[in-house]
């Protein structure tokens, strides 16, 4: 038995683990390198591994580092079946669909530069075909019913509390009579998000694949994200102006509405503050969300039963059309604007920020991460300029920062997951840590082996482990 780190090894993106026994060959996650175009355009062009040979995938969320990839999959001949919890298998349809839509834009975008220095042109990574092919592929399993994968191969999927329909995945794996069981955390939330249940704990594990996406950071208390809000709503409504905020088509949306719909209830979202979710695969992803109340924890079904849906609430809206996004920018009374892009480098919410960035009376908030050499770090960093649509725009606009949405655990909460997963593991000694920047990596791999001496591995792309 062995295992192949092909993504997500020393990096974030393009989550790919192939795992096999004796005969056969799976994958864990499928997803798309993101970043410098050029490197990741090769990285997933060239998988590092044959796909026609793959037996299945075995998915743990719809996030695109993780399932991105799989219409190239179908393009390159894999044949098996994708497997996926229910809501995940919802999500992956406008994702993935979206996804070939960036694809296609992306490629037209690179191609335009690179015939003007006569280079060699791109061909697109995947298209409309490849995706509806793989989606029809796609068997959803529930929470903690084991299934059999191939031959020698059952698998678990375990709550992740990370997005809607997010797994943790555990391998029960079979050779020549000998046992072995890995557990894959797959991106791991916090407790108490909103909407999510908490993540639970694996358990009877030989070795974890952890992800580090935070492995050496802390976030701002979830509690604080209640009264942040209403502060910026507040002062936003005495102005008089939008507030606009960038945001995450999956999970975030969704999460911003819930917190939005706690303070209609509580009095503090004015009657005359309209809320607009304006991005096209928001909506739909919002759509899966009202499909599936049978995943939403506690809390949300307590403000469900006070009569707040936080899908549906009064003064909530789904803006579907150009021309009804299009209207709001001439409608000079305040409001509240959710939109995509979260880093704010595409989507409906440029048009937003073209209109009213130079209006004292906006205020940006900003509730995710924000990467380097896009508009919204700029805007994050407060620069006294920034261009939008090739055009220079003064930032007058109140911009605020909520360090507190972050779906993945942070440092105390990786630690904390670890220590139950090995008070449940006896057998527990080989750690993988993946998914995260060696600066957060490596920090988090020191208090690992500091607290229990696990072998600890930060594996290399390509790198392969005997189990
Ligand atoms: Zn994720
Ligand atoms: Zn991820």
């Amino acid at each position: 038995m062995r295992i192949t780190f092909h993504g997500a090894a020393g990096e974030v993106t393009g989550s790919q683990h192939l795992v096999e026994n004796q005969q056969h060959k799976i994958l864990l996650d499928c997803g798309l390198f993101q970043g410098r175009r050029e490197e990741a355009y090769r990285k997933n062009r060239h998988p590092t591994y044959d796909a026609a040979e793959l037996e299945a995938v075995v998915l743990s969320h719809a996030h695109v580092d993780h399932s991105g990839k799989l219409p190239r999959l179908a393009r390159l001949g894999f044949q098996g079946p994708v497997f996926a919890t229910p809501i995940t298998s919802d999500l992956c349809g406008p994702m993935l669909r979206d996804s070939a839509h960036v694809q296609q834009k992306d490629v037209e975008f690179a191609n335009k530069i690179r015939g003007r220095k006569r280079q060699p042109l791109f061909n697109v990574l995947y298209g409309f075909e490849e995706t509806e092919e793989i989606l029809r592929r796609f068997e959803s399993r529930d929470l903690h019913a084991p299934f059999d994968v191939a031959p020698g191969i059952r698998a678990t999927f375990i709550e992740a509390g990370h997005v809607l329909g997010s797994a943790q995945v555990v391998l029960d794996l079979m050779e020549r009579g000998r046992r072995f069981r890995l557990g894959f955390s797959g991106d791991l939330g916090r407790m108490h998000l909103p909407i999510l249940k908490d993540p639970e704990s694996l358990t009877d594990l030989d070795a974890l694949i952890i992800e580090s996406t935070y492995g050496n950071r802390e976030h701002d208390p979830i509690s604080e994200s209640g009264p942040e809000l209403c502060e910026v709503i507040r002062s936003t409504y005495a102005k008089g102006g939008k507030l606009i905020i960038p945001a995450f088509a999956l999970e975030r949306t969704q999460e911003l509405l819930f917190m939005l719909a706690r303070l209609k209830l509580s009095g503090d979202l004015p009657a005359d503050m309209p809320v607009y979710v304006d991005s096209p695969l928001a909506i739909r992803c919002t759509e899966v969300f009202v499909q599936h109340p049978e995943a939403y924890d506690e809390e949300t079904r307590a403000l469900i039963e006070k009569g707040v849906n936080p899908f549906d609430f009064p003064g909530l809206h789904m803006v579907h059309s150009v021309e009804e996004s299009m209207a709001l920018n001439t409608a000079g009374r305040p409001m509240i604007i959710i939109a995509a892009s979260g880093m704010m480098e595409a989507g409906r919410v440029l048009h937003h920020l073209h209109n009213s960035i130079e209006d004292p009376r906006t205020t940006i908030l900003i509730v995710s991460y924000q990467a380097e050499h896009t508009l919204g770090r700029r805007i994050a960093e407060r620069a006294p300029e920034v261009n939008i649509f090739g055009e220079p725009h003064k930032l007058r606009a109140r911009v605020k920062i909520l360090n507190t949405f972050s779906g993945h655990a942070g440092r105390s909460d990786l630690i904390a997951y670890a220590r139950t997963v090995w008070k449940n593991s006896p057998r527990l000694k080989k750690v993988f840590v993946v998914h995260g920047e060696e600066s957060q990596a490596r920090p988090f791999m020191e208090s690992l082996i500091s607290w229990h001496g696990f072998e600890c591995i930060y594996p290399r792309l390509g790198q392969t482990v005997e189990l």
